[in-house]
């Protein structure tokens, strides 16, 4: 007997909006939005300056607080001892300290020794001589208080720097090769197209009430440095058939709770036009972005139900007006790492020399050494990279194995194990609010354990710490992710640990990792854990076998 067809319901409701403004869903659709609908979060730099860093911390109003501060690199960092069984449980006031984090945007990375030297009298002036190095090339300060802000600002914008739009439902930072015009290798040199987004659109209120967070890198790199396959949008450099170069374009990449990876529209953009282009796929974002929920808001959703073709013909028809030509996909990236770490040759004859402070964590004394020994040796630039390290450029030859003894003596490792090369941590609960566990000071105990027990261990190994289950240090890509929760330890005591997820990794075959079921780890026992992988790994693989396969 077959089943009766289902009556239709003539009660079905009328398939509800996503927020898409496009389609006319215009009316506040949650807090957030409702927030950004009442005033646009760059409106708020004014107040900073007239009455907010005047009156002090208790003026400031709650919504540009905890809103609108974002769109200047501001947030309120977690109020010292509170642990992380707590961050769920408490309101966010009472989570905040009354010092904030503040996020210095370096797109592309690159700084003068002018801008370094700036960010480090900040940091040691205003910031308690905190500065660390994020994984999406920024400089972080933390324990910065309102009545310091404008005269951070004013001192940076003096030296071409900038807070504006680091955080919120905004252009973010944009990545860019930390090499790019010195490289021997490098497919083509993305500065010129970052320089000139950077200039037309950022602070632009064109752009600046996007669905969620929006991550961009531009980059010729034949290492592909900046992991095109997990930001929102790439242009990654590539030649054409008649050996034009240009870029290929990929978009909805990332990670958090519902990682995806980028695809490619398959197109090939000429150099002049990324910035009209860039412009028409933030536009589809922005127009078509899902913003009823703050969980499915980010650009990855919207191209995942779309499909490649439908986002490449919305982009074409409706923003752009004009078709791009189908385009080459970029060739696989050169070597094992894309980190950058190490002395290698630019085509200029000079060389570059790379170096790994400790999961990124620097200083305001930090960062004047490496300014001052990088004008010692002839140098007049330095560069942050999307592993939390750094490079000073154009150094001469004969001033390499200087400046390299120089690095080494401050523990700026130019030739790191692979634990300190390939560690991340993200900031955790020392500063985050939503941290549920410690994660800096337990990756460099990590670093110094496995440098002891391992010395002999030396194949490309990432290990990547979050201290919550977002992905602000890339968890799922990385050979051993380790995500900050609470677990019960032998004792049966709640304490701090992770879950463990392995063998994520990018590339021609890009993959996430795989969590582990049930496999968690007390931070105590995390050294222990790490070790018994790696012996495993180092016993079984193949010749040439990399930890994800
Ligand atoms: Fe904070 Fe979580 Fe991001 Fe770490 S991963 S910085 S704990 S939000």
């Amino acid at each position: 007997m077959s089943t009766p067809a289902r009556p239709a319901n003539r009660h079905h409701k009328r398939q509800r909006g996503e927020g898409q403004w496009a389609l006319g869903y215009r009316e506040p659709l949650n807090a957030t939005e409702e927030n950004k609908k009442n005033d646009d979060g760059l409106n708020v730099r004014q107040r900073i300056i007239d009455v907010y860093a005047k009156q002090g911390f208790d003026s400031i109003d709650p919504s540009d607080l905890r809103g609108r501060f974002r769109w200047y690199g501001l947030y309120t960092q977690r109020k010292p001892g509170i642990d992380g069984g707590k961050t769920a449980v408490l309101e966010p006031e009472e989570l905040e300290d009354r010092y904030f984090m503040m996020r210095v945007r370096t797109d592309g990375g690159q700084l003068s020794l002018e801008q370094l030297r700036v960010i480090a009298d900040i940091s040691n002036e205003h910031a308690r001589g905190t500065a660390d190095v994020t994984d999406r090339q920024n400089i972080q300060l933390h324990w910065v208080d309102i009545e310091s802000v404008p005269d951070i600002w004013a001192r940076l914008e003096a030296v071409g720097l900038s807070t504006t739009e680091a955080c919120g439902d905004t252009p973010r930072g944009m990545l860019g090769c930390p090499l790019a015009g010195i490289d021997a290798d490098e497919v083509i040199d993305g500065r010129a197209q970052l320089r000139e987004i950077r200039e037309r659109y950022i602070g632009n209120p064109e752009f600046s009430n996007l669905p969620r967070k929006y991550k961009t890198a531009i980059s010729g790199c034949a290492a592909h440095c900046t992991v095109h396959e997990i930001n929102d949008i790439s242009f990654v450099g590539v030649v054409d058939e008649r050996g034009e170069a240009g870029f290929d374009l990929w978009v909805g990449g990332g990670l958090s709770t519902n990682p995806m990876f980028a695809k490619r529209l398959g197109v090939f953009v000429r150099p002049e036009q990324v910035p009209e282009v860039w412009a028409g796929v933030t536009g589809v974002f922005r127009d078509y972005g899902y913003r009823r929920l703050r969980s499915r808001a980010r650009l990855k959703f919207l191209v995942n139900d779309w499909g490649p073709e439908k986002f490449r013909e919305v982009l074409q028809t409706e923003y752009l007006k004009y078709d791009l030509p189908d385009g080459p996909a970029p060739a696989a990236p050169r070597g094992e790492r894309r980190d950058h770490v190490g002395v290698h040759p630019q085509r200029d004859g000079n060389f570059y020399v790379g170096f790994a402070p400790r999961v990124g964590r620097l200083s305001g004394d930090l960062l004047h050494r490496i300014a001052d020994a990088a004008e010692r040796h002839g140098s007049g630039r330095v560069a942050t990279t999307i592993e939390q390290k750094m490079v000073i450029l154009d150094v001469a030859p004969d001033r390499v194995e200087s400046i390299v003894a120089e690095l080494e003596a401050v523990d700026l490792r130019v030739t790191p194990s692979t634990f300190r090369r390939q560690t991340m941590a993200c900031t955790g609960i020392e500063f985050c609010k939503l941290a549920i566990v410690e994660t800096k000071d337990a990756a460099s105990a990590l670093i110094d354990e496995l440098e002891r027990r391992l010395p002999d261990f030396t194949e490309p190994l990432t290990i990547n710490i979050n201290g919550c289950p977002n992905s602000c240090a890339r968890i799922q890509t990385a050979d051993i992710g380790l995500k900050g929760q609470l677990v019960v330890n032998d004792k049966g005591e709640q304490v701090g640990g992770y879950q463990i997820h392995l063998g994520g990794s990018f590339g021609v075959e890009s993959s996430f990792g795989r969590k582990v079921r049930g496999l968690k780890t007390t931070t105590e026992e995390l050294p222990d854990y790490v070790e018994r992988v790696v012996r495993n790994f180092a016993k079984q693989r193949d010749e040439g076998e990399s930890f994800s396969e």
